[in-house]
């Protein structure tokens, strides 16, 4: 198999039907824009509505570019096949919701993305689904969360946002694996330029392509990669069913971005590993959370499950809440802006924007400190990026 820059840039381009290739091709994904599809017989379009795999019949049900898109997910994360969704909270509700009944129990991590977060407390609250949170360091705490009633699913996340946590996805996955849990890992942050959790033992993977696989803060995206085939196909009715399908436009722009997902990685890992060692060394600041900082709590695990640090880090700053907001509104060349991933660096403040679902007790439960500050690193130059953070830490 190629190297995953190779991949990436030859994202799977075969729009044709078997026996019709052309002499020449489009070099680039051709967009399908186009709800329906249109047949010569009855009998075709019947056989065409059997499942995911035949041909294209209506759009929420599957479509070229989405399904190059698919592929090329799949093939990146090295999973048998893969479902595009309207978001990346498309994918984790389109997943939770396929493969969870009432009174099945989820063993989750702690420090969860909010969204997933309010997806679970509202399945638990609603549909009596038992939700029991996990630190995710070590495989035993599994085996103890699963001791009673069988959990259905785990559900992880390879960086936690905003703390850096990194989970020993190596032992959880395959404890789960022992067990019978069936794993689900947020693969959001890292990317699978920097981890692969498939390839670790996880069942399935998650994604925001919103964030680094998009990476240029124009398209809303989601979808989840299966290690099994069949697992993809037992999910696809219900997905149909739930109608949160990615659009072909959004599809093929993510394509277009997942082709300089690799540069784009190497150069965010570089320039948030040098603005964390001087965060670390800046007077204003008392704390810095970058899974690549030896002084992380996750450093060994990070140095094992990924291959970089990833782009984003998040500063406690000693001025606690006001410093954190006057932070965020002094930066001139990073925006404030409530996503990541970006080409573009961004600031936010967790603790009043995207864990604002927790309370005070779960926040600080999460490792949030009210002072803390999250920065998404883009592709600019570093000099300008530390001359316009410092400046703004100054003010
Ligand atoms: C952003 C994000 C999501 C949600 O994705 P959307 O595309 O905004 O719906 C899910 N998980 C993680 C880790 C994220 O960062």
């Amino acid at each position: 198999m190629h190297h995953i820059s190779t991949r990436a840039v030859h994202v799977v381009n075969d729009p044709t039907p078997p026996g019709s290739r052309p002499l020449s091709a489009p070099l680039s994904v051709p967009l399908v824009q186009s709800s329906a599809f249109a047949f010569d017989s009855a009998d075709a379009l019947a056989e065409a509505m059997a499942g995911p795999d035949g041909q294209y019949v209506y759009s929420r049900r599957g479509n070229p570019t989405v399904r190059a898109l698919e592929q090329t997910l799949a093939g990146l994360e090295g999973g048998a096949g893969a479902l595009a969704f309207a978001s990346g909270m498309g994918a984790v509700s389109g997943v939770l919701l396929a493969l969870l009944c009432p009174g099945d129990r989820v063993l989750a991590q702690r420090c969860l993305y909010g969204g997933t977060y309010a997806v679970l407390s509202d399945l638990a609250a609603r549909y009596g689904i038992e939700v029991t949170y996990v630190d995710g360091d070590d495989p035993a705490e599994i085996e103890a969360a699963a001791e009673g009633t069988l959990p259905e699913l785990l559900v992880l996340e390879t960086i936690a946002n905003p703390t850096g946590h990194v989970p020993d996805l190596p032992s959880l996955l395959s404890a789960a694996r022992r067990l019978g849990i069936t794993s689900v890992v947020d693969n959001s942050l890292a990317s699978p330029v920097l981890c692969r959790p498939l390839e670790l033992g996880a069942d399935v993977v998650v994604h925001s392509t919103t964030k680094y696989l998009s990476g240029h803060s124009d398209v809303l995206g989601g979808a989840a990669v299966f290690a099994d085939d069949g697992l993809r196909r037992r999910i696809w009715p219900r997905t149909v069913e739930l109608g949160a399908c990615a659009d072909p436009f959004a599809a093929w722009l993510t394509l277009r971005g997942i082709q300089t997902l690799p540069l784009r990685m190497r150069e965010t890992c570089a320039n948030a590993a040098v603005l964390a060692e001087r965060f670390a060394a800046h007077p204003e600041v008392t704390a810095v959370h970058y899974p690549w900082l030896r002084s992380h709590p996750s450093y060994d695990t990070a140095r094992k499950v990924l291959a970089g640090g990833g782009g984003l880090l998040s500063i406690e700053l000693a001025g606690g809440r006001e410093a954190g907001r006057a932070f965020i509104e002094g930066v001139r060349v990073a925006r404030l802006a409530l996503s990541l991933g970006g080409v573009e660096s961004l600031v936010a403040h967790p603790a009043s924007t995207s864990h604002r679902e927790l309370d005070a007790r779960a926040l600080a439960a999460a490792g949030i400190a009210p002072g803390l500050v999250r920065l998404s690193v883009g592709i600019e130059d570093v000099e300008d990026l530390w001359a316009d953070f410092d400046s703004a830490l100054r003010s």
